[in-house]
């Protein structure tokens, strides 16, 4: 029988109104500052800490065994975080619509409580869901949590439709009040007698194991990350988030990705710095949380417009003829593209699940405007390498140096890899971690395409293409199109 009590939560009269709940844990791996966890623990005399791990084998277009390596960590760090305040995280394997009805049935469930996903594949779970919960007599509370302003949220004044430039959405996104962290939960109380499998490993999934050098996972790291960040990175984060050779990013993005921290904390624990007296430490503060508003953004693109994922933002380059996937696309996978900085990135990436924003952007743009791919390739690619591979911001990412997308680079400012390598690794620091074969070659001939057109030692490859002719080539391309 459900036992109905009262209390405050929020600004409004709440009821205790279930004997028993789950919180279906999704990409919202912490007990804090959980919207819908926090909402059920509040609601329910019993809760079921739920994750279902997904039931795909050996490929995914998606995601790769470093990622989802990541994950496994992040969900042993959430079992233990559970288990100290005297709950369960239960584990099942399967579609979430299949597992969630087979629980509904067994454990007389009264609600559902769960974070909403910015992505459609999530969002196409949770209408089949709200059905079921219907048929079924179940609440249904899906929480925004994943964004602190979802897509509803920031419209034109205008005619409440989308915004498709950064700039006046980030003013409407600045002006909106932001919900500040919730408390974290003190006692979880998890029904007895209902079984878990055990946690999720890359044999989960059929994956090898990974050699990637991964960040630690869960709660407890990711705070230390955004202390570390308060501490030392945002304060001058403007001048140092270009120089990949220097720690001068929060390193938050897997967190974000996987929440293990809220974007609501990250927000609240950076914007006092928007009011110090040091007008750096204010210009620092300002553009991180400009960075956090691009996130938020290219969320709310994917919301408004899913067929990014199939197609170019804008509509003028629609069907521009890429070229398909053959040797230059292994070469640039494997760092072997006689480019130090673009091979340097490539190979961060590779070992470590991380990849410099800066890099992204040079490496993206040399895909797809120095070799001609199909920027979905790349697109697919860093999915399955990236620890924080976010469907939004990566697609976001890509059709932005592909300038294709939404408030994208134009095409005809392509960027040349040799200046950019002068500009942000101008001592090749970077360069030369990434890519130890040219640990002794002189910093400036990292910059330049090799005179002769040979390597720069004998196990480095030549470049792959000159970067002036292909530049050529690519507005070419674009204007032929446009015509
Ligand atoms: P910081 O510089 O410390 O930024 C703080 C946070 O702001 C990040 O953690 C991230 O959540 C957000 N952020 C920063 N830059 C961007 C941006 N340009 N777009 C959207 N959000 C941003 N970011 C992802 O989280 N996942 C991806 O899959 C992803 N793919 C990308 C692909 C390409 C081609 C490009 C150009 C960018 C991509 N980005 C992606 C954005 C950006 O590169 C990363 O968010 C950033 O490098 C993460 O490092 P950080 O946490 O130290 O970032």
């Amino acid at each position: 029988m459900r036992n109905l009590r009262y209390f405050y939560l929020t600004d409004k009269l709440y009821q205790m109104t279930y004997q028993r709940a789950i919180h279906w844990f999704r990409r919202d791996l912490r007990i804090a500052d959980n919207s819908g966890f926090y909402h059920a623990l509040r609601s329910s005399e019993e809760v079921v800490p739920l994750y279902i791990a997904s039931d795909w084998k050996g490929e995914h277009h998606w995601t790769g065994p470093a990622r989802q390596q990541f994950l496994c960590n992040c969900l042993e760090s959430l079992s233990k975080n559970i288990d100290h305040l005297g709950g369960q995280l239960i584990i099942r394997q399967g579609s979430a619509v299949e597992v969630l009805e087979e629980f509904i049935k067994e454990h007389k469930i009264d609600a559902l409580f769960f974070n909403r996903d910015p992505d459609p594949f999530g969002k196409k779970v949770e209408k089949q869901l709200q059905q079921l919960c219907s048929e079924f007599g179940v609440d249904f509370h899906g929480h925004k949590d994943v964004v602190m302003h979802d897509e509803s949220e920031v419209l034109t004044k205008s005619n409440d439709s989308p915004y498709r430039v950064f700039t006046p959405y980030k003013n409407a996104w600045l002006k909106l009040h932001k919900p500040k962290p919730l408390p974290k939960p003190r006692k979880i109380t998890t029904p007895k007698g209902i079984a878990s499998d055990s946690l999720p490993s890359l044999e989960t999934w059929g994956l090898e194991p990974t050699s990637c050098d991964l960040l630690e996972a869960g709660e407890k790291a990711a705070r230390e990350r955004l202390k570390n960040a308060v501490s030392n990175v945002i304060g001058n984060y403007h001048e140092t988030r270009d120089i990949p050779s220097v720690k001068g990013t929060s390193r938050l993005s897997q967190d974000l990705r996987f929440g293990t921290i809220s974007a609501r904390t990250v927000f609240h624990a950076v914007h006092p710095l928007t009011k110090d007296p040091s007008s750096i430490v204010r210009k620092g503060a300002e553009t991180y949380i400009s960075e956090l508003a691009w996130r938020e953004f290219y969320m709310a693109i994917l919301a408004h417009y899913p067929k990014v994922l199939e197609e170019e933002f804008n509509s003028d380059w629609v069907g521009l003829p890429w070229e398909k996937a053959g040797e230059s696309f292994e070469a640039w996978k494997n760092g072997k593209t006689g480019f130090p900085i673009v091979d340097a990135g490539m190979r961060q990436l590779k070992q470590t699940g991380f990849m410099h924003n800066r890099l992204r952007m040079i490496t993206a743009m040399f895909l797809t405007k120095d070799l001609h791919l199909d920027w979905r390739l790349g697109e697919r690619y860093f999915m399955q390498q990236l620890l924080d591979g976010e469907i939004a911001s990566n697609n976001g990412g890509w059709q932005w140096s592909a300038g294709t997308g939404a408030d994208a680079a134009p095409y005809f400012r392509i960027q040349n890899p040799w200046t950019q390598s002068k500009r942000f690794d101008p001592e090749g620091k970077y360069i030369k971690t990434w890519v130890p074969e040219l640990k002794d070659i002189d910093p400036k001939r990292l910059h330049e395409a090799p005179k002769d057109g040979n390597s720069l030692t004998k196990d480095y490859p030549a470049p792959i293409v000159d970067h002036n002719d292909e530049r050529k080539a690519t507005l070419e391309i674009f204007k032929a199109h446009k015509g």
